[in-house]
């Protein structure tokens, strides 16, 4: 008999009742609770009869998806390779900020699409979108690497391998799953979604929800600029992601994430700046800069990227500053083993 491949872990509470027929509806609802609690068999699940457990391991799996490779940098952020059924694998970071705050990073997609240039995964192409259980399951295996590591995850970032709102549907099942309050009961104000910009996608968001943190990685607000480093903004130029981010804020009454990942001598510049700023006007936004965390052999325009001397960044940030906006500077974490922002794709 062929083996499923399909894991329970993608099923919500609700789904998995004429799933799991003859399974009582109640009994559903234990093995919804014993999936999120992060047990690895059905016999495991001791509320559940033992002739139940045995039909279960018969008929179905409880997670597609393997852990592969395991990195720790010495800074407390951990990088994980998910393996995947078909043999292609995404990877998922555990992040532990100065306050002891630990945050999973997780995965959309195996490669990108997007294509930007800065980014190693971008470089890496695009395999396919992933399933909402595969989005689940790296959220349970992080939080089993923060167990191993001693660190309970709170908080959940969804801007790992891949642009999350080109894989919306599955997206929005996989928060469902991780949000439930019978399960795993994640606050959906503890998630924050981030995008290079899918102007439909962010519309999309606001009218069927989850209403979540956004984060908006402009990177340059001069368009000719931007749609160099970030390839979908040619499709999506900057005034119709603004009006989306206006109708987001309006709809979920959200404050948003400006994001930009600095790279040196290239979006660091006063007219940058001024971009930047008339960009951010009108919105309700916070900035947040990334200093380009390094990847070998990416290049811009004939020239090695570099990242930005911290003068750099600071200069750049205090323009943004004096014109009113509040800046936030993303501390590095995580270059030592490659799960900084831009540097996932290196673990295959
Ligand atoms: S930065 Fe994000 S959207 Fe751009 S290529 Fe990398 S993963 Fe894709």
């Amino acid at each position: 008999m062929d083996m499923p491949v399909r894991s329970l872990s993608g099923f919500s509470a609700d789904e998995l009742i004429p799933l799991l027929s003859p399974l009582p509806p109640y009994k559903c609802r234990e093995v919804f609770k014993w999936i999120s609690r992060g047990v690895r068999g059905f016999e495991d699940m001791t509320s559940l009869g033992k002739q139940e457990r045995e039909d279960l391991t018969r008929r179905f799996v409880l997670r597609s998806t393997g852990r592969g490779k395991e990195l720790a940098d010495p800074d407390g952020t951990v990088k994980l390779q998910i393996r995947l059924h078909d043999a292609v694998s995404t990877e998922a970071v555990l992040l532990t900020d100065k306050e002891g705050r630990s945050t999973a990073c997780i995965s959309t997609q195996a490669g990108c699409p997007v294509g930007c240039v800065f980014c190693k995964t971008g470089s890496l192409g695009f395999r396919r979108n992933l399933e909402a259980g595969e989005m689940v399951e790296q959220f349970l295996h992080i939080r089993e690497a923060g167990t191993r590591w001693g660190r309970e995850v709170t908080h959940l970032v969804i801007m790992g391998m891949g642009e999350p709102l080109l894989n919306l549907g599955e997206l929005r099942r996989a928060v469902g799953i991780i949000t439930d309050p019978r399960g795993l009961g994640l606050s959906k104000r503890r998630i924050t979604v981030s995008t290079s910009g899918i102007a439909g996608g962010i519309r999309e968001l606001a009218d069927l929800g989850p209403p979540l943190r956004l984060a908006f990685s402009l990177t340059s607000a001069r368009e000719e600029l931007r749609n160099a480093l970030v390839p979908s903004g040619r499709t999506n130029p900057l005034p119709r992601i603004k009006e989306a981010l206006g109708y987001y804020q309006e709809k979920t009454g959200r404050r948003i994430t400006l994001e930009a990942v600095l790279l040196g001598g290239i979006n660091t510049g006063a007219e940058e700046a001024a971009a930047f700023r008339a960009f951010a006007r009108g919105l309700d936004a916070v900035v947040n800069l990334i200093p380009w965390n390094p990847v070998e052999g990416l290049g811009f325009r004939g020239r090695a990227l570099r990242e930005p001397a911290p003068a750099e960044t600071e200069a750049f940030a205090r323009l943004l500053e004096q014109g009113g906006l509040k800046v936030t500077r993303r501390f590095r974490r995580g270059r030592g083993v490659s799960g900084a922002c831009g540097q996932l794709g290196s673990l295959d």
